[in-house]
């Protein structure tokens, strides 16, 4: 085996040695620091939002802005079945209920025309996930939420740069959450980023993230709050991976344009989709192989990766999952069940080449092939 093809690796390609030395030799290395400022202030006018807010990683991104929204017992948000653990983890922290909706057949995001069933007089808000990068169809989505004064939070962890109608997704609800794990469009190694638009939001959340302390007062805590504080290196690896962050994203759909190219003809899978209106960013490149029972897709996995080829099943579920199997039937969620036993995501690091992805392809098919076949 010459070289293991890596489902999603970082690339370093700019200026983060050079802006991480620049942390060390001037010994700014905790979360203060010019590069905290810098990271956010650039990545506010990239998203087109007032605020952007960093923290150490998307799952406590999500739990404060949660947190900023008021969100406590009792209460019940709105959250995909098929998404990231994460989602439904933030809700739990806050001791609310996380309530399940199915995902959309084709791409794969939470199903607008199922939301409003889910409504109680305890519903307080809606998480929306951008999964893989394809944009959630926001329209039906605020318009369900201005009808019963529910706040929508987009977790777009896994699409920065994308685009609905012409906006930029985080730019939409009333907050946002990204992640900038080593694996996501662009990263921190670890690290999160809140957008909003909201002053007061965005003040509530940094006094949560920073220990609950007054700024005008220092030791004088009026909540309980969280250090949840992203660090200046951090910021000085994002700073550096946000100036060529057109360069990142032009990769991930280069590279989605070599799959369609080489998998459009073969009808045993599902491909992503691209729907009007909307810049999928490709995060990582999944297809559904359509007749696979999940040993089957599992088979597949192992058969790649014996030829040096790594593959990601789908998340499971939410409601499959041991905390969440109590809150709902599985037979509500026919498509994520699907894709949680179907899905498959293939390497979609940006420096892969087409002979790779040519070869991902050819192997891809033949162990397909052999493993339906037996
Ligand atoms: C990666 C991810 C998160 C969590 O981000 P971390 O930075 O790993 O904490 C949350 N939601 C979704 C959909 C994700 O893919």
């Amino acid at each position: 085996m010459d070289k293991y093809h890596h489902v999603a690796q970082p690339i370093l390609n700019g200026n983060e040695k050079k802006y991480v030395m620049d942390c060390l030799d001037t010994t700014w290395i905790s979360s203060n620091g010019s590069y905290i400022h810098r990271f956010e202030q650039e990545f506010a006018q990239f998203i087109h939002t007032k605020h952007a807010i960093s923290c150490s990683n998307g799952t406590t991104a999500l739990h404060l802005a949660l947190l900023g929204n008021g969100v406590g017992e009792n209460d019940e948000i709105i959250i995909p079945s098929f998404t990231f653990v994460a989602t439904a983890n933030a809700v739990a922290y806050c001791g609310a209920t996380p309530v399940f909706v199915d995902a959309e057949s084709d791409t794969w995001n939470i199903n607008p025309l199922l939301i409003e069933d889910k409504i109680t007089p305890q519903t307080k808000g809606i998480i929306v996930v951008h999964i893989y990068g394809h944009p959630v169809d926001m329209d039906p989505i605020i318009e369900i939420a201005n009808k019963y004064g529910l706040f929508v939070i987009e977790d777009a962890a896994e699409a920065t740069g994308a685009e609905y109608k012409g906006r930029k997704v985080g730019s939409i609800g009333n907050s946002a959450i990204f992640s900038l794990f080593g694996n996501k469009i662009i990263t921190t190694g670890e690290g999160g980023m809140i957008t909003t638009n909201d002053d007061v939001l965005a003040q509530k959340i940094k006094l949560l993230k920073g220990q609950g302390m007054d700024p005008n007062r220092r030791y004088w805590h009026p909540i309980i709050g969280y250090n949840y504080r992203m660090t200046n290196i951090q910021a000085a690896i994002g700073c550096a991976q946000l100036e060529n962050i057109d360069w990142h994203i032009e990769q991930r759909i280069r590279i989605a344009g070599l799959y369609y190219n080489q998998l459009r003809s073969f009808d045993a899978l599902t491909l992503p989709v691209q729907k009007d209106e909307v810049k999928n960013v490709y995060w990582l490149f999944s297809v559904l192989i359509n007749d696979a029972t999940e040993g089957q897709r599992n088979e597949v996995i192992e058969g790649l990766h014996m030829l040096g080829i790594e593959t990601r099943p789908f998340f499971y579920p939410m409601h499959a999952l041991p905390p969440y199997q109590h809150l709902h039937s599985a037979s509500e969620f026919p498509v994520a069940n699907r894709l949680g036993s179907q899905g498959l995501s293939l390497p979609s690091s940006g420096n892969l080449t087409a002979e790779e992805v040519q070869f991902i392809c050819k192997s891809f098919k033949q162990v397909l092939l052999d493993v339906m076949h037996n």
